[in-house]
């Protein structure tokens, strides 16, 4: 998607750190050369237990408006923000990429640079399951086509752009009706793209040949469940588990993105929220994603490259062994990208 400047920008408010990590944003957002507007929203657990459906109607506006957003941790207390969000702006697909961070230990040997593309609704997550007397408990495991079909679409769109192969990964051996749904869905799509190649792997698998060899895999579309368990593998194997960045999206009938949403994976850490110890990186990346997508490709990978070279000069926030407060780290990002 290209823009027309000025980029306007939602900005969904969470709890915790969620004020410290849009400040770095905003830091970031003004040293660019392109003018932005940013919509805040108010998502903060205050806010949603006195007026939750007024929030989320805001955040609704807001979205519509701008199309893309930015949105920071929330606390979960009674509904999840992340699935009143995802329902109400149909995501169906989230993607996260996982790449390693130079300087960062690791106890994998090896270089990750992993796109994560996986349905974001149904596997086993839409249905909590019931319990059937004392000793026993059912759930519906559901796998639809469309979103497998958007999902598989934005990998292969991905893949072609980087220049790699597509890897649908499931159990369709073992669950041969729904996994096999998926799969079919994603060879069909792999036909429309001949310049991509592509392969199926059970889930299983796929995590012991990643670990071992980490250079084979490049973009992985999966349902909803076995993508949730893959990127975080994958930020184990670079180290990091709190630091990705992660990015949701809605279709229209003709398949283009119609809404974008941005995040960093992480929580709120209400431990050391409000002391200025938080590492922006993943909100860094994030934006960084975001800018890619209105087509801003050239800002956003500066911005993606400077996180990670400040991170691999050692100038890092506490919890990376450095010194360097929230603030003192975004200045050396801005700095970095000149
Ligand atoms: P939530 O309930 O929102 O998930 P949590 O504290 O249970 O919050 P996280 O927010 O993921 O879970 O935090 C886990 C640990 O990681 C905490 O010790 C926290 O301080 C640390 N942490 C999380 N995010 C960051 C960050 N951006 N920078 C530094 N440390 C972080």
């Amino acid at each position: 998607m290209s823009t027309s400047l000025p980029l306007e920008i939602a900005e969904f408010h969470g709890d915790g750190i969620s004020s410290e990590l849009s400040a770095a944003v905003h830091a970031v957002a003004d040293a660019l050369p392109i003018d932005i507007t940013f919509h805040d929203v108010d998502l903060t657990l205050e806010r949603r237990r006195t007026d939750a459906e007024s929030s989320y109607d805001d955040a609704e506006k807001a979205m519509r408006k701008c199309r893309v957003a930015m949105k920071y941790p929330t606390v979960t207390e009674d509904a999840s923000p992340n699935k009143v969000l995802r329902d109400r702006f149909d995501f169906s697909v989230i993607h996260r990429p996982v790449a390693t961070i130079p300087g960062v230990e690791t106890r994998i040997r090896g270089t990750v640079d992993l796109h994560v593309v996986r349905i974001a609704t149904g596997g086993t997550y839409e249905d909590p399951g019931r319990r059937i007397g004392v000793d026993s408990a059912i759930s519906i495991r559901l796998i639809e086509r469309r979103p497998s079909f958007q999902a598989s679409m934005f990998a292969f769109k991905l893949a072609e752009k980087i220049g790699a192969n597509v890897t649908s990964a499931s159990k369709y051996t073992i669950q041969r009706n729904t996994d096999s749904l998926f799969e079919e869905v994603a060879a069909g799509v792999a036909q429309k793209f001949p310049n991509v190649g592509h392969e199926s792997e059970l889930f299983d698998a796929l995590l012991a040949k990643l670990i071992m060899n980490p250079e084979g895999y490049r973009v992985v579309v999966t349902p909803n469940e076995y993508g949730d368990f893959l990127s975080d593998a994958a930020c184990g194997m670079i180290g990091s588990i709190g630091l990705g960045a992660s990015a949701s999206y809605s279709f229209d009938n003709d398949g283009n993105i119609l809404l974008a949403m941005f995040d960093p994976a992480g929580g709120t850490a209400p431990d050391i929220a409000g002391k200025g110890l938080c590492n922006p990186s993943a909100a860094l990346w994030a934006f960084s994603m975001l800018l890619d997508h209105v087509g801003q490709c050239e800002l956003g990978a500066k911005l993606d490259a400077a996180v990670r070279s400040v991170i691999s000069s050692g100038n890092t926030t506490r919890d990376l062994g450095g010194s360097l407060n929230t603030e003192q780290f975004t200045k050396a990002v801005v700095l970095e990208m000149g």
